[in-house]
């Protein structure tokens, strides 16, 4: 096979020619995919072989790729480096054919023990050379996680006052936001070893093999302490237990109780500290956050407007930027960006700087480069557009201006309009300002106001709602129900309750009790005229208040982020209807 220098891609690009299947083959890394492309479409110099970072999991990928029925192979230890890799390519097939042929043998029911000895050793120990300068952007979860580098640089200093060290860390937060970098930022900090193993790696092998390598992982961890063992995709062994009802995966929950037995049987002081990651927290076994487990969580979420500036800088470090380039401008124009998309962009836009011949990056090939790498994540439906932001703006302005008004000291202390990986476009932040365990009736209809409010807000500015809002008329409505068939608020039911207290199902609806037709549709009318009087009142507010609506959306869409005096400041002007008083009171419909 010819030897030549694989040209870097992209992986927006990569996608886009995989879409339009272009890709002739691939050999999947743990860091690196290397390609080649078919070759009516390999470009003018002659090169077919590319390499590229992927971003996040490649199951989706490798799916299409088969599909279209091109030769994938993937190579469980990290590919040498790219200028070597026609020499070494025939020898990275054989292993990924060993693998594949494993995964079809387990398949087949076929006993194969002399392969799983045979395992190929896929985590290394390496002292990291990342540090949390190499980290920007997130610096919330950077001084959590500041802790952690203490206990393991200075254990002795812990270890001596008796205190306990904590041994698990979960990073929860969307792909490429950099939990993997972090890890690493933490090990390298700390100058320690750095074990890790992703999750799909313990399971995709022969029965027993997962929990044997669990086994492996903490018994080397040991030898080496003080250490950071990082386990990335923990979601991969990790799922509930049980979940599936057709006979479950009995491999994977071998692996998850070896690892929950590892985590229990030694403890932080040993020196080891257990860090995973997962984007997908909601399906974790409860398990794994036990006391003594993973029992401490750091959100690692995609970064503002000034976070997106910071890693903008640390990734313009490596390329030469031209005089005209505004950094805060692109920060501006890469909102939903996380992390690897901001890196991927910076290289992207070097890649169109080179195509041009030109001896710097200039702004243009940023534009360009911006418009490629969003092309790429609208398929992964991650940015939102122009009306989608503003809509997203409104709608949370509508939830705080409304909520400001409303009695029971809970204040709103934060709107967001950068987009949560785990769900939401975007997020109003009530605290309450005590604890509170008894919700009067008043702040009860104040909250189901609040919560229509953006809604209202979307309403009134463009006559029309989106899909959005459908989360806060859930939460509205079961708040509705309870405050009706619970706490008997309702006048013409009275104080009866219709639920019963003890018919907790599993999935946490509750039962009602056994009613006349009559009442059920009684019952229904008073939670829609709750609700519709909740939804009357944010609209008369934000009607009132149409002007400061507007220009707490400018400055929101300009911020991202509204919190602090600023949002004081805005939420202090917010008038209330002369009815509120008396509509809280409940005596004044307004529908
Ligand atoms: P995750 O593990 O959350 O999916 P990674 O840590 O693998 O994300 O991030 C991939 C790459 O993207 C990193 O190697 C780094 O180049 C870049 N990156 C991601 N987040 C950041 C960040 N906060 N600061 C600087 N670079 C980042
Ligand atoms: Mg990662
Ligand atoms: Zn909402």
């Amino acid at each position: 096979m010819k030897t030549e220098t694989p040209v870097q891609s992209a992986y927006s690009t990569f996608v886009e020619q995989v879409n339009q299947a272009q890709v002739q083959r691939v050999m999947i890394g743990r860091d690196r995919i290397d390609y080649t492309l078919k070759p009516e479409f390999g470009p003018k110099a002659g090169h077919r072989r590319y390499t590229t970072q992927p971003l996040g999991s490649t199951d989706e990928i490798v799916n299409q790729l088969k599909s279209q029925g091109v030769q994938v192979t993937i190579a469980p230890e990290p590919l040498p480096p790219a200028g070597i890799v026609g020499l070494i390519i025939s020898s990275g097939m054989l292993v990924g054919a060993l693998a594949l042929a494993a995964k079809f043998s387990r398949a087949g029911g076929v006993g194969t023990a002399s392969m799983g000895k045979s395992k190929v050793r896929s985590y290394g120990k390496s002292k990291t050379g990342v540090t949390f300068a190499d980290v920007a952007g997130i610096d919330e979860a950077k001084q959590e996680l500041q802790e952690v580098v203490d206990f393991l640089a200075n254990g002795d200093k812990y270890r001596q006052l008796g205190a306990k060290i904590p041994k698990g860390v979960l990073l929860v937060g969307p792909p490429g936001t950099g939990k993997t970098l972090l890890a690493k930022a933490i090990a390298g900090e700390a100058g320690v070893p750095f074990l890790s193993m992703a999750g799909s790696e313990f399971v995709e092998m022969f029965v027993g093999v997962g929990a044997s390598r669990v086994r492996d992982l903490f018994n080397k961890a040991k030898r080496q302490a003080p250490c950071i063992v990082f386990i990335d995709e923990l979601d991969a062994v990790g799922k509930t237990r049980g979940g599936n009802p057709t006979g479950g995966n009995d491999e994977r929950e071998q692996t998850l109780n070896q690892l929950l037995t590892e985590m229990d049987g030694f403890s932080g002081n040993d020196g080891v500290i257990v860090i995973a990651a997962t984007n997908r927290p909601e399906t974790l076994d409860p398990a794994l956050r036990r006391p003594g487990r993973f029992d401490r969580q750091v959100l690692v979420d995609r970064p503002d407007k000034s976070g997106r500036l910071e890693i903008l800088q640390v990734h313009g470090r490596g390329v030469t930027l031209g005089e005209d380039v505004d950094l805060a401008d692109i920060a501006a124009q890469t909102a939903g960006f996380a992390g690897a998309d901001l890196a991927n962009l910076v290289n992207e836009a070097a890649l169109m700087a080179a195509r041009n011949n030109r001896q710097a990056v200039l702004m243009t090939d940023f534009g360009e480069a911006i418009e490629r790498v969003i092309a790429g994540l609208e398929k992964r439906s991650r940015v939102l557009t122009a009306t989608e932001r503003q809509t997203v703006a409104y709608h949370e302005v509508g939830h705080a201006l409304v909520g400001a008004l409303m009695p029971g000291g809970n204040r709103v202390t934060k709107i967001s309009i950068v987009p949560r990986g785990l769900g939401a476009l975007g997020y109003t932040l009530q605290m309450p300002e005590n604890d509170r365990f008894l919700m009067l009736e008043d702040e009860l209809r104040g909250q189901l106001a609040t919560l229509l409010g953006g809604r209202a807000a979307e309403e009134i500015v463009f006559g029309k709602v989106s899909t959005g809002a459908s989360d806060d008329i859930q939460k509205a409505t079961d708040l509705a129900e309870k405050a009706v068939t619970e706490y008997g608020m309702s006048a013409s039911l009275g104080p009866v309750a219709f639920a019963k207290a003890n018919a907790q199902f599993l999935d946490g609806s509750s039962d009602r009790r056994t009613t006349s037709p009559e009442v059920a549709t009684e019952i229904d009318r008073q939670v829609k005229l709750l609700l519709s009087n909740a939804r009357s009142m944010a609209i008369e507010i934000l009607r009132l208040n149409r002007g400061l609506l507007e220009s707490a959306t400018q400055t929101l869409l300009e911020t991202e982020v509204l919190d602090g005096e600023q949002l004081k400041a805005i939420l202090a002007q917010a008038q209330a209807p002369a009815e509120l008083q008396t509509w809280l009171a409940g005596n004044y419909s307004v529908v």
